[in-house]
């Protein structure tokens, strides 16, 4: 978890989310989502962030671009375009 000026790790050095895929393809497991996740939120977080709390879409959706950003640099544009719809079955 993100705090202002550190991270809080807790995802047991595993793969995805606690060694879990939240995309169901498979292209989760392909890096440590609380490294990347909560990496971006210091990178952007801190720079961009809402200023209210019903606007927090802003603060995670640059954490859930730059998980595929990662993706894409390293397994290509179609790992991170069905990373991305993956995920898509999360949201209502
Ligand atoms: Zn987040």
């Amino acid at each position: 978890m993100e705090h202002q000026s550190a991270v809080a790790y807790g995802n047991g050095y595993k793969m995805g989310y606690r060694g879990a895929d939240l995309s169901g393809t498979g292209e989760g497991l392909k890096f440590d989502y609380i490294i990347i996740h909560e990496t971006a939120h210091e990178w952007f977080g801190n720079s961009i962030t809402s200023n209210d709390i019903c606007d927090m879409w802003i603060h995670e959706g640059f954490a859930m671009y730059a998980e595929s950003v990662f993706l894409e640099c390293y397994y290509g544009k179609e790992s991170s375009f069905k990373y991305l719809n993956g995920l898509k079955k999360r949201y209502r």
